[in-house]
């Protein structure tokens, strides 16, 4: 606290990134990294940049990354948004889209980010609690009956649950809700879920919203993008153009434009972590887990004996670092990310020594 902050930066309550510690010989299994690394092309196309070049600014609309993204989703240029790392084109999309009079909507257990955007762009939200089994219920978002909303935005798959939503579930949200914006984030949809990229034809009010932080192997590189009517996507451009005109720098263009160009890559690595969750998740099973039906690179688990707290220490205590939420519900499930199966091997072993 500081008498030189305003009362907004006073009452914020920032977003807490998983731990990204320097601890030798550690499997990091807690903020969902990919456990490969990206495409040999990327590397190269990043190489190939760093050069003289540096000195000069970036495209400030991206456009051939543009063109390359609209590519694999058959859409144009004109319909996609890229930014620096999905948080901020999120960010972005509170600012232009989300925050009007009435409050927006959003699961209880959810990307714990959404709130802080609320709270940095002063924007009202209910939280609308999951049922039982940890799944949205669609009625929830339809307007019938209940107060006009300012927005809705829900990932799928959900985070940190794992579970994704039926596309025609998504389409009636999308469909009952024509007056608002519906954002859904795909930070994870390569790893199992049905993309609403097809719906962007037909639903003005439609924004999708990606990462290359999961499923193309490029946390450190910082690229994500949304995917929208033309409309939508200037008033995002509005918001950067007025914080920042050149989000992407020289290096994640190029490195991000060859991911993008390199299917194949992407499809193997991302198969090979679908493999080892699916192994995971009957390996964690036998000991006794109950794990969610998981479409992502993360399983979201449980154990009936132990607490959450207690089983994320003691696997702290192994060298093994997963994602514990302390807040009601969850606070006795860990959310745990797929690793190479040598460090899924480990964790399993771990557990089994806890459990004992
Ligand atoms: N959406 C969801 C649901 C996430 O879990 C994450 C990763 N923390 C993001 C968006 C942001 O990813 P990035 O900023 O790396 O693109």
């Amino acid at each position: 606290m500081s008498r030189y902050w305003n009362s907004l930066v006073s009452k914020l309550e920032p977003y807490v990134p998983g731990e990204q510690p320097r601890v030798q010989n550690l499997i990091k299994l807690n903020t969902n990294e990919h456990p490969y690394g990206p495409s040999p092309k990327v590397l190269a196309a990043i190489a190939a940049q760093t050069n003289d070049s540096l000195r000069l600014y970036p495209d400030p609309t991206a456009l051939e990354l543009r063109e390359a993204i609209a590519g694999r989703f058959g859409l144009t240029a004109a319909q996609v948004f890229v930014g620096n790392g999905s948080d901020e084109v999120l960010g972005h999309a509170f600012h232009a889209l989300l925050k009007h009079d009435a409050p927006i909507l959003f699961p209880d257990i959810t990307y714990s980010f959404y709130p802080v955007y609320c709270g940095l762009y002063e924007i009202a939200y209910k939280a609308v609690p999951l049922d039982e089994n940890f799944k949205i219920r669609v009625q929830d978002y339809l307007p019938e009956g209940q107060a006009r909303a300012g927005g809705i935005i829900f990932p799928n798959p959900n985070a940190p649950t794992g579970i994704a939503q039926p596309l025609e579930q998504i389409e009636r949200v999308i469909a009952g809700n024509p007056d608002i914006v519906v954002v859904v984030d795909e930070a994870y949809v390569d790893f199992g879920a049905q993309t609403a990229a097809g719906l962007i034809a037909r639903y003005p009010n439609l924004l999708v919203v990606h990462t290359m932080s999961k499923a193309y192997s490029l946390a450190g590189l910082r690229v994500g993008f949304a995917l929208g009517h033309p409309d939508l996507i200037q008033g995002l451009d509005r918001v950067k153009n007025s914080f920042n005109s050149y989000p992407l720098d020289r290096l994640a263009l190029a490195g991000a434009q060859a991911a993008v160009l390199d299917q194949t890559y992407f499809e193997q690595a991302r198969d090979a972590v679908v493999r080892s969750r699916d192994a995971l998740t009957a390996d964690l099973q036998r000991l006794g887990f109950e794990v969610l039906p998981s479409a992502a690179n993360f399983v979201f688990a449980r154990h009936p004996a132990h607490s959450g707290e207690a089983l994320a220490s003691a696997l702290r205590a192994r060298n093994i670092l997963v994602r514990h939420f302390k807040h009601g519900r969850i606070s006795n499930h860990l959310r745990i990310t797929i690793g190479t199966d040598a460090q899924c091997n480990q964790l399993v072993i771990a557990c089994r020594e806890i459990l004992k």
